[in-house]
C-alpha cells in the first residue's frame, strides 16, 4: 500500500535528518520550513566549524533525568550510526578537542552541503516560507496552515520546529504552541549555554581578559559541577565557555524556580595548582626576593594587579591564593535568547515514546530535536541530538 505523506515542520538538524530517513524508506515528504533556508543553526553553530557530534555519545553527557528516554533513542541511533551516515554523504571529519567532532574543512557550510546533496538526490520537496501556524486533525490525517494562509494535508506530521534561542536563525518557540494545541505539556523553556550579566568591578576592569579558568554555579550555596574552558570579562559581565557550561543551574534559578536568593558563578583562576601550591609558589617567589606586586607575573596577565592591588601584599599571600581559586560573581540575569545557545525545557517526554517518538496524546504526530526537553552538554550533544532524534522516526 503506498504510504501517505509525512510534513516535516522545521528545516533545522532534525528536520533535515527526519526528512531524510524517511524518504530513504520510501514515505512522500514535504519539508516545511518557514525561512528561505535551510539549517541557519547549523551553520552558526560551533562558531561557524559546526561540532557535529561527540567521540562519546552516552547518555551520560545528557540532563539526569533525560537519560532513560535519550538512551532509547542512541540505542537505535548512535555514535557508529550518526558516523556511518555523515561518511555515506561524503563528509570527512575529525575528533577536535574533548572528543568534540568537527568537519574536516572546519567550516560548518560543509555539513549543510552534503545534507542539501542528499534531499536534492532524494528529491525530497521543500516548502521554503511557510511558517507553520495551525496544525489539526483532519480526516485522514493532519491539516497545516501556514500564516500565509497556504495549507498542506499530511497523513502524518513531524514536529522539528527547536526552541527559543537565537530567533533570527528561525525557532522561536513557536513550536511549543503547535504541540500544546494536542495537550502537550511544555516545561518553560529557559536559554542555558549563555553568558551572564554580573555588576562587578572585576568585570569593568578586566574587560577583554579571557583566561584559562575551572567555573561551577552555586545557587544559595549548592556548587555545581567544575568545568575548565575560557572566561571572558566583557562590558556587562561574564561570557566563554567555562562560564557557559554552569548556565544551566543559574539560568533555571532566576528563570523557572525563582526562588532563590543567591545565585552565583565561582571561578578558579589557576586551575593547574591547588590552593596549597599556589601558597607555596608565592612564598618561594617572596623568599627568592621578588616583590610582592610581582607574585602574579607569569600566572596571570599584569591586568589583574588592577583588581587583586589589596591582596599584592607579603602578609596576605594565603588570602590572594584563596581568592584566586575560588572568586564567586553575584549573577543578576542572563543575556536572554538572543545570545543563548540552547533552550532547557520544551515539550515533556514522558508524553512521547521513546522508541518511536510518536506522541502519545496524538497518533500520527511525532517530535524531533530541541523542542524536546533534552538537554545535551556542550560538545556536540545537542546535534547529535538532533540528528538522531530525526533519524529514528525515519526508522
Ligand atoms: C550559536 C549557536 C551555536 C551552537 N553550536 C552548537 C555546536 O557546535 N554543537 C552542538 O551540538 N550544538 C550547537 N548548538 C545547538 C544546536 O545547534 C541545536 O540544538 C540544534 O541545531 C537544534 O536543531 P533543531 O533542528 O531541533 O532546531 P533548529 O535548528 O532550531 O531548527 C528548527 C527549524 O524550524 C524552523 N521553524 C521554527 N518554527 C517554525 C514554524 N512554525 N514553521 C516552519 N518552520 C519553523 C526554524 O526556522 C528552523 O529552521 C548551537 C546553537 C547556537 C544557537
Amino acid at each position: 500500500m503506498a504510504k501517505g505523506l509525512v510534513a516535516v515542520v522545521g528545516g533545522g538538524a532534525a528536520g533535515i535528518m527526519s526528512a531524510i530517513c524517511l524518504a530513504r524508506v520510501g514515505c512522500p515528504v514535504v519539508l516545511c520550513e518557514r525561512l528561505d533556508q535551510l539549517g541557519k543553526k547549523v551553520l552558526a553553530s560551533g562558531g561557524g566549524r559546526c561540532n557535529f557530534s561527540n567521540v562519546s555519545l552516552d547518555p551520560s553527557f545528557f540532563h539526569e533525568e533525560d537519560r532513560p528516554f535519550v538512551e532509547g533513542v542512541l540505542n537505535r541511533f548512535g555514535k557508529k550510526e550518526i558516523d556511518e551516515f555523515f561518511r555515506e554523504l561524503g563528509l570527512w571529519s575529525y575528533a577536535g578537542e574533548d572528543g568534540r567532532m568537527f568537519p574536516i574543512s572546519n567550516r560548518s557550510a560543509t555539513v549543510m552541503d552534503v545534507l542539501k546533496d542528499e534531499l536534492e538526490r532524494l528529491k525530497i520537496q521543500i516548502e521554503y516560507g511557510f511558517d507553520a501556524d495551525v496544525i489539526q486533525k483532519s480526516q485522514n490525517g493532519f491539516e497545516l496552515r501556514s500564516k500565509s494562509g497556504k495549507k498542506i494535508f499530511a497523513e502524518k506530521v513531524v514536529l522539528c520546529a527547536g526552541g527559543k534561542t537565537y530567533p533570527a536563525l528561525g525557532s522561536d518557540g513557536s513550536g511549543y504552541a503547535l504541540a500544546a494545541a494536542f495537550g502537550h505539556t511544555i516545561i518553560a523553556p529557559v536559554p542555558i549555554t549563555l553568558p551572564i550579566v554580573v555588576k562587578d568591578p572585576w568585570c569593568h576592569l578586566l574587560q577583554g581578559q579571557k583566561v584559562k579558568a575551572r567555573a561551577a554555579s552555586r545557587v544559595d550555596g549548592m556548587e555545581g559541577e567544575w568545568l575548565l574552558g575560557d572566561v571572558l570579562f566583557t562590558k556587562y559581565g561574564l561570557s566563554g565557555t567555562a562560564i557557559f557550561d554552569c548556565t544551566d543551574a543559574v539560568s533555571l534559578a532566576l528563570n523557572r524556580t525563582k526562588d532563590a536568593r543567591q545565585v552565583e558563578v565561582v571561578v578558579d583562576f589557576v586551575p593547574f595548582m591547588s590552593e596549597e601550591e599556589l601558597f607555596r609558589e608565592f612564598e618561594r617567589k617572596l623568599a627568592h626576593g621578588f616583590k610582592a606586586s610581582q607574585l602574579i607575573d607569569g600566572i596571570l596577565s599584569p591586568k589583574f594587579g588592577l583588581v587583586l592591588k589589596d591582596y599584592l601584599k607579603t602578609d596576605r599571600t594565603r588570602e590572594l591564593a584563596k581568592l584566586l581559586k575560588k572568586r564567586a560573581f553575584k549573577v543578576e540575569a542572563t543575556r536572554g535568547w538572543n545570545e543563548a545557545e540552547f533552550t532547557a525545557g520544551g515539550v515533556a517526554i514522558d508524553e512521547v515514546n521513546s522508541q518511536t517518538l510518536e506522541s502519545k496524546k496524538q497518533p500520527g504526530l511525532f517530535f524531533a530535536g530541541e523542542i524536546l526537553n533534552v538537554q545535551g552538554r556542550r560538545g556536540g550533544y545537542n546535534l547529535a541530538w538532533a540528528w538522531a532524534s530525526g533519524a529514528v522516526i525515519g526508522q
